[in-house]
């Protein structure tokens, strides 16, 4: 079945790149997809290496299409960007990750959720205070949730991008830089923002054992983050070796297809149940 899925991703992604009617016919059936409820959740594991115990998760938005199956996010996020549909989707991302943590806690599963936050949303004045709200209105714990930031989306405005996070992390919601790394943000940027952790991107990661100069990238980073006072999270953890070799380190959490890919909830619980995590 999975064998299956990929394939029609690789179908799908063809399409797309090489057809501007199948393009078009996609941004308006975005839309639609959030209020047919199209849209689905998966969350994948990051281990606390210290515990070696799950503590977090991230949740990651695909989008199950009626026809089309299952499209990634990568797909369709910039075509909501590009048509203001970031709010939206957003908002619907928040709501259904505090809902689900408020499924797991009474099974005894007390998950911190990590959500991704994209350069529209900051440019959304009444965003803060939506999610400020929002979690209020739930009565989910504030510091349950992360939310994870491209340098990218930083960059682009620094100015309002620093008004908003601030807010919002004095709040107390923790606030993660995603794919840290292959932005082009200054380290002087960087000092200005009010982030609780470093998430160094993949790609620095997946080749972590062969790879020397990765190894050196990596190792800087740890310290540098550290000096800061922010922690780390890896991303793309794809081997023991890596995962050891970051858990030495001082690395704080572990994320990546070693320990789990994303799964549905249903299927992430299971995992949670039988890892030895
Ligand atoms: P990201 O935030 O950097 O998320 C990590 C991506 O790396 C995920 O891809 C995940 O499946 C993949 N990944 C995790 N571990 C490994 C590993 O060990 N090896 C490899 N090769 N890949 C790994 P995914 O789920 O396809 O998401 C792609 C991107 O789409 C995300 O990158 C994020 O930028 C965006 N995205 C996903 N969900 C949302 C959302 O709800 N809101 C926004 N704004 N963006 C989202
Ligand atoms: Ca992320
Ligand atoms: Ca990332
Ligand atoms: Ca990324």
């Amino acid at each position: 079945h999975a064998k299956k899925n990929r394939l029609d991703q690789q179908i799908y992604t063809q399409q797309i790149d090489g057809n501007t009617l199948e393009r078009l016919q996609l941004i308006n059936e975005l839309k639609s997809a959030i209020d047919n409820g199209e849209l689905v959740l998966f969350y994948q594991p990051k281990l606390d290496l210290k515990l070696k115990k799950v503590t977090h998760v991230e949740a990651l938005v695909r989008w199950q299409h009626p026809d089309r199956g299952m499209i990634p996010p990568d797909l369709f996020i910039p075509i909501a960007e590009q048509m203001g549909q970031m709010n939206a989707l957003t908002h619907w991302v928040i709501n259904e990750s505090l809902e689900q943590y408020l499924k797991w806690k009474p099974q005894g599963i007390e998950l911190c959720i990590a959500i991704n936050i994209s350069a529209e949303n900051l440019k959304d004045e009444g965003f803060c205070q939506y999610v400020l709200d929002l979690v209020n209105h739930k009565g989910v714990p504030i510091d349950v949730l992360t939310l994870e930031i491209t340098e990218d989306a930083v960059v682009s405005d620094p100015e309002n991008a620093i008004k908003q996070l601030t807010v919002l992390k004095k709040s107390g919601l923790k606030l993660s830089i995603d794919d840290y790394g292959t932005g082009y943000s200054s380290l002087a940027q960087l000092k200005q923002l009010p982030v609780d952790e470093l998430k160094i991107d993949k790609s620095f990661v997946q080749n972590l054992m062969v790879n020397q100069d990765d190894r050196i990238i990596v190792n800087s980073t740890l310290q540098l983050a550290h000096n800061l006072g922010l922690s780390v999270v890896a991303e793309g953890i794809e081997d023991e070796g890596a995962l050891n070799w970051l858990a030495e380190r001082g690395c704080e959490l572990g994320q990546g297809f070693y320990l789990s890919r994303p799964l549905d909830a249903d299927k992430i619980t299971d995992w949670l149940a039988r890892s030895p995590y």
